[in-house]
């Protein structure tokens, strides 16, 4: 059997939007167009085929695919996708902008990303281990240390980046902690990284709401999506004092507008498996969440949520971008014309990247840092690209997409030049 993509979430390409994207970039900082051109095309992508058992005996063929798109600054670091939509253009758009998001944190890395096109709900934890392990063999040799680092990313968790840390280091004889992060604290994970990017989207909002004279408490926020930096998320906000009016995951939307109590929804999707049929709040759909009554929406989950059919529905005055490319540049315009500010995926979901490099440095260093020095040295970095951006915003009168992926291409663009062109 051989498991295919069904009709995709995506409404476009989403490569062809990352480079869309850089052309605006290159235009409006005035690159160099051969570099342009160079940094419009990823620099290896590959496509494996991953047989693997199933409990029942029979063998199941996943396709997956592992792409770098830069290295100027350093060995390319992205994660990988488990998701039945992954497409090898999708994989290269969110490998692009790891690279940008890189160079706008100033970590050492260049962008990569892998995604493997299945549904791990329907598999059982021993296929989901086989399929592992079958994909870290096929890519073995794109990966490691000093090479390519992946993490985990929408249906992946500590426990797959696990399996691939031992599947390679099984390959190598040695334990190689630096070759992947997003590890379980157990076998050199770092203290922080389960909910650095939730972390990250808490600093950059706070700094955003500043600026407009708010703070958390008197902001009323919409969350979609409640995986990894979408339930963390509402958990930080909560915190802060931030009232959570919406929810959602792929199961549906809930809704309360005196605020739902985040703890108890995160209960009955443990127990149930979905916040569907949590009792706390009203039923709603993910379209309808977008289109609420708030100050922020916060897309959480998958691409492209936010376009032209509907961007001119937004309520919220403040995008918090958790999840990558959710907005489209038609819907972009509709919200810059709108004066919404739109916090971009490379500034508003880096935490996870940046503990990551975090994460790296102390495998290699075999070192390990207490929790708070994480979360110090995290805030530190977001909010440097933070004012960074918001600076290049105001002076050249730009979006802070533009300003963000701007600063990022730009670092990019000077160190291949300062590297040269090889040969
Ligand atoms: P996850 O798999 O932990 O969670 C994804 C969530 O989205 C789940 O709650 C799922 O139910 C929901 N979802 C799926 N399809 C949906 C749909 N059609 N409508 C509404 N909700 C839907 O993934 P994650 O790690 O939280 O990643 C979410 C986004 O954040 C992705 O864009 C990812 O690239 C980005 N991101 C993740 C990290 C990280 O460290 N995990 C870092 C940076 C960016």
């Amino acid at each position: 059997m051989t498991v295919e993509a069904p009709a995709s979430h995506l409404r476009e390409n989403p490569f062809e939007i990352a480079r869309q994207q850089l052309r605006a970039v290159g235009e409006t900082f005035g690159i160099d167009g051969d570099l342009v051109e160079v940094l419009s095309e990823c620099k290896k992508a590959v496509e494996v085929s991953i047989p693997a058992r199933m409990d029942d005996g029979s063998v199941a063929v996943f396709r997956g695919y592992r792409v770098t798109h830069n290295i100027a600054r350093g060995p390319s670091k992205g994660g990988i996708r488990y998701h039945p939509d992954v497409t090898l253009d999708e994989v290269k758009a969110l490998a692009m902008w790891m690279t940008w998001k890189c160079a706008l944190m100033g970590i050492p890395f260049g962008g990569a990303k892998g995604g493997v096109v299945c549904d791990p709900k329907t598999l059982s934890k021993r296929e989901l281990e086989r399929m592992t392990r079958r994909y870290t063999t096929e890519i073995i040799n794109e990966i490691g240390p000093e090479r390519d680092i992946p993490a985990p990313d929408v249906g992946t968790n500590a426990q797959v980046m696990a399996w691939i840390f031992d599947t390679y280091s099984m390959n190598k004889g040695h334990s190689v902690l630096g070759v992947v992060t997003g590890k379980p604290l157990l076998i050199g994970g770092s203290l922080g990284r389960e909910e650095a990017t939730a972390r990250g989207g808490l600093y950059i909002l706070r700094d955003a709401l500043a600026k407009k004279g708010m703070a958390c408490p008197d902001a009323r926020i919409a969350i979609q999506g409640f995986g990894n930096v979408g339930s963390y998320l509402a958990r930080f906000l909560t915190q802060d004092g931030a009232t959570i009016v919406a929810l959602s995951d792929s199961s549906g939307g809930l809704y309360n507008p005196k605020g739902i109590d985040v703890a108890a929804a995160a209960a009955h999707k443990g127990e149930t498996g979905a916040l569907a049929g949590f009792r706390g709040a009203d039923p709603i759909t993910n379209e309808e969440l977008l289109e609420l009554e708030c100050d922020v929406v916060a897309p959480c989950a998958l691409e492209q949520v936010i376009h032209g059919g509907n961007a001119d529905r937004v309520k919220a005055r403040i995008v918090l971008e958790g999840s990558n490319g959710p907005t489209t540049p038609e819907a972009d315009e509709i919200l810059e014309d709108a004066g919404v500010l739109v916090l971009p995926d490379v500034l508003a979901n880096a935490g996870g990247v940046v503990v990551s490099y975090f994460e790296w440095v102390q495998g290699l260093q075999e070192y390990f840092w207490k929790e708070h020095e994480v979360n110090a040295k995290l805030n530190e970095i977001v909010t440097r690209a933070f004012n960074e951006t918001w600076e290049t915003h105001e002076r050249r009168g730009v979006s802070m997409r533009l300003a963000a992926y701007g600063l990022g291409v730009q670092r990019v663009a000077d160190a291949t030049t300062t590297r040269g062109l090889y040969p």
